[in-house]
């Protein structure tokens, strides 16, 4: 099933199933085991939906869903914090058959933003919605509002003490979520999910909500998420990059790696993808030390960091 495995790249044959990353970055050697779980949770999640008849949309959101709830990543609860300590997060979901979209970005106060990006998908009048419209859009499709601070992890404000500090490097997080899947008609989707960079400005929308930057399903070509130095992910269009060479026949995984080479060339921008075609071929790819990654599927499971 895994027909390449090095360090910075994977790829290989699925049928249907679902691929799902735990962020670019450089994770902590004592921490990285458990990412990789995290992201074989969501993995396996993510497939029981297929398995029992969901589509690719539905396989990705859940996925995406675990993984939002598991406060180590950037992501729903443990998402990174804002220069004011607060949670803004983005998240987007598309569907490759329609393609059919939905986004929020910037949105505060709710504890699953991929579902939030579902109901802006089903309501089909526009694709992102941003802060307070985002929220009101919420409210008003019976969506509870949390307490910000059951979001908020330790580990969180210590990442942004160190950064208003000086200590640590303003940037991208590392842990930023997304999920590819397939399903049995060959339909893919694709959502991605993200406190965004810790210490950004209020108001700051990187590339993950954005269709053709951070995510992307489209039939004719894959499923793609990206994660990464948002800015440069924005620049580039990384998630369009990869979709249009998928989309002349190139084979995944050297898309990915000479996607992931232009954009650092071009912008010093470093990052990850994960991407699922139409066909079943699945692949993840890191120009960073550490990207968490889990696929499963009809042909069995694997994970790596
Ligand atoms: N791409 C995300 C952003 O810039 C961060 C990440 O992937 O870690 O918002």
């Amino acid at each position: 099933m895994l027909v390449v495995a090095m360090p910075d790249v994977c790829a290989g044959e699925m049928g249907p199933g679902v691929l799902v990353h735990g962020g670019a970055g450089d994770v902590d050697p004592a921490r990285r085991s458990d990412h990789v779980d995290g992201c074989r949770e969501a993995a396996r999640a993510g497939f029981a939906v297929l398995r029992s008849g969901g589509s690719a949309l539905d396989a990705a959101q859940a996925a995406a869903r675990v993984l939002e709830d598991l406060p180590m990543f950037n992501a729903g609860t443990g998402a990174a914090l804002t220069e004011e300590g607060t949670v803004e997060h983005d998240a987007a979901l598309m569907e490759g058959t329609t393609l059919r979209a939905g986004g929020v970005a910037a949105v505060r106060g709710f504890k699953n933003p991929v579902d939030l990006a579902r109901a802006v998908l089903e309501d089909g009048r526009h694709v992102l919605l941003v802060g307070d419209g985002a929220a009101r859009f919420a409210r008003a499709h019976s969506f509870e509002a949390v307490d910000e601070a059951s979001l908020v992890t330790a580990r969180a404000r210590e990442a942004l003490a160190k950064v208003l500090s000086g200590r640590g490097a303003t940037g991208w997080a590392g842990g930023t979520i997304g999920a590819v899947a397939r399903d049995g008609r060959g339909g893919v989707a694709a959502a991605t999910s993200t406190g965004g960079t810790v210490g950004k400005r209020l108001g700051r929308v990187g590339d993950s909500p954005i269709l053709g930057a951070g995510t992307l399903a489209d039939d004719r070509a894959c499923a793609v998420s990206a994660t990464g130095d948002g800015e440069g992910i924005l620049k580039v269009g990384l998630a369009r990059v990869v979709a249009l060479a998928l989309e002349r026949g190139e084979v995944a995984e050297s898309v990915l790696v000479s996607a992931l080479e232009r954009m650092r060339e071009r912008t010093g921008a470093t990052g990850g993808l994960i991407v699922f075609t139409p066909a079943g071929r699945f692949a993840a790819a890191r120009s960073t030390a550490t990207m968490s990654w889990a696929v499963a599927g009809e042909r069995g499971q694997d994970a790596g960091i």
